[in-house]
């Protein structure tokens, strides 16, 4: 997320086009674009985990269209699939009618996701970004309860439209609303106080004291891992304490699964194995599996207060990705060896993570996640952005998050193959080694670690 500036940022001269050459963007394009400016070509196809852009270069993709992509790109058996759809004229746009395609969606997803896990709930199809699921979700609380607080995290991402983005904590979002965020109140994630420190205590005395200053919420949301702010776990204890809590205070728990949800962390939902069962849960991402809009909030049916057409948009209705997901979970979730296969995947990538920790002379790096969303913490943004920059220019596309965009995060496909995965950490090993080496000069003094020259 970390934004580098790049040339040509008012330019008006187009000039003969070349390969890789961003002229077009750099005249026309807002400059509120952001990962373009990090991964400076021009990309023009993908498979699985490979981009390849305009000059024939590939990329291994550790970044997943941000978690967009769990099952990489183009993949064969849900392009099928989608060809089959269109090739039959059936229906692409549909507002929220009913069609063949959103029906079988539901039932796939009934079936095979939500009846094996014993979870009864109604789906909600909201405009097709996950802000927009979010933006539901908080209304759907703030209704059926008639209180306004929504209480969120430290570091928590869910969105960057006025109510989402009032649940998000880095000021870098909220600064762009130009009116101050509303109706939301910040509590400690885990671990935000130390170790050793529940914060869900905090909360629960907050909650229990009438002069703390908190107005009873309506809910309370909450990612299981952080993912934009830093990949911060949660832990399986602090996650149950948490429902406890919201549970004796009448609050309605609410997990945003857009990130780390659709068998990120190895399972379908990443809240499985805490054995919790939010309220509301909000899905986008990489539920239609193929890169495709969509976005769902699931409620407890006792919540489903809504009156008809309360919360709308025209593009509830994306039929193509109705298509896809129904096919990514028939093709995925149909046992659990993706599951186990993600699962092994996150601990190759982990204990390369933790060797990398362990050569680290000058004790900077450390290493967290849970599945296949891993992550190095470089303790700087300038150290970070620099073994991304080193990282793309040998072929691997990684991105960096966090407050100060100090975290490396690999957010890999889920499906990238064993050998992609082992190259992909061979640049990231080499990029790391590289700049560590250039941060031992720096303390000497005798470099000066650069990544705006180097950008
Ligand atoms: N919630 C979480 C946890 C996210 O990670 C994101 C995006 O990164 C969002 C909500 C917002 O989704 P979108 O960018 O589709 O609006």
């Amino acid at each position: 997320m970390n934004e580098i500036s790049t040339e040509d940022e008012n330019s008006c001269d187009e000039g003969d086009k070349t390969a890789n050459d961003m002229s077009t963007t750099n005249r026309l394009e807002s400059k509120v674009r952001s990962y373009c400016r990090n991964f400076p070509v021009v990309f023009t196809k993908a498979r699985g985990a490979t981009l390849e852009d305009e000059e024939g270069r590939e990329y291994i993709d550790f970044l997943a269209g941000a978690g967009a992509l769990n099952y990489g790109h183009n993949d064969p058996l849900l392009k099928e699939k989608l060809l089959e759809y269109i090739e039959a004229d059936q229906i692409v746009h549909g507002l929220d009618m009913v069609t063949g395609a959103k029906q079988a969606f539901m039932e796939a997803f009934d079936s095979r996701i939500l009846k094996l896990r014993r979870m009864r709930y109604k789906i909600q199809f909201t405009g097709p970004t996950g802000t927009n699921a979010v933006e539901a979700a908080m209304k759907i609380a703030r209704n059926y309860t008639g209180r306004q607080t929504i209480v969120s995290f430290t570091n928590g991402f869910h969105g960057v439209t006025l109510g989402s983005v009032a649940a998000t904590g880095n000021s870098h979002f909220r600064d762009g609303c130009g009116i101050q965020p509303q109706g939301t109140a910040f509590m400690p994630y885990d671990g935000y106080m130390g170790e050793g420190v529940d914060t869900t205590e905090y909360l629960d005395k907050m909650l229990t004291d009438g002069s703390s200053g908190l107005d009873h919420p309506a809910a309370v949301i909450v990612e299981t891992i952080q993912g934009e702010g830093g990949i911060n776990v949660a832990s399986k204890e602090w996650l149950r304490s948490l429902e406890e809590v919201c549970s004796k205070h009448d609050i309605l728990l609410i997990v945003d699964d857009i990130q780390v949800g659709c068998g990120r962390t190895g399972t379908f939902f990443s809240f499985e194995e805490a054995g919790i069962s939010p309220d509301i849960i909000t899905l986008s991402k990489s539920l239609s599996g193929y890169g495709l809009p969509m976005a769902v909030v699931l409620m407890k049916p006792q919540l489903d207060v809504w009156k008809p057409g309360e919360h709308n948009g025209t593009f509830r209705g994306n039929n193509l990705a109705f298509v896809t997901a129904r096919a990514a979970i028939e093709e995925y979730w149909r046992d659990d060896s993706f599951s186990r296969d993600v699962k092994r995947k996150g601990q190759v990538a982990r204990e390369h993570l933790d060797r990398l920790v362990d050569l680290d002379e000058t004790g900077t790096l450390s290493a967290r996640g849970r599945g296949m969303v891993q992550a190095l913490d470089c303790g700087s943004g300038e150290i970070a952005s620099r073994i991304s920059h080193l990282a793309f220019e040998r072929g691997l596309i990684i991105e960096t998050s966090g407050s100060e965009d100090q975290v490396l995060k690999i957010l890999a496909p889920l499906t990238i193959t064993d050998e992609e995965l082992e190259e992909g950490l061979a640049i990231l090993d080499e990029s790391v080694e590289e700049t560590m080496a250039e941060v031992r000069l720096k303390a000497t003094g005798k470099i000066h670690l650069d990544v705006q020259v180097l950008a």
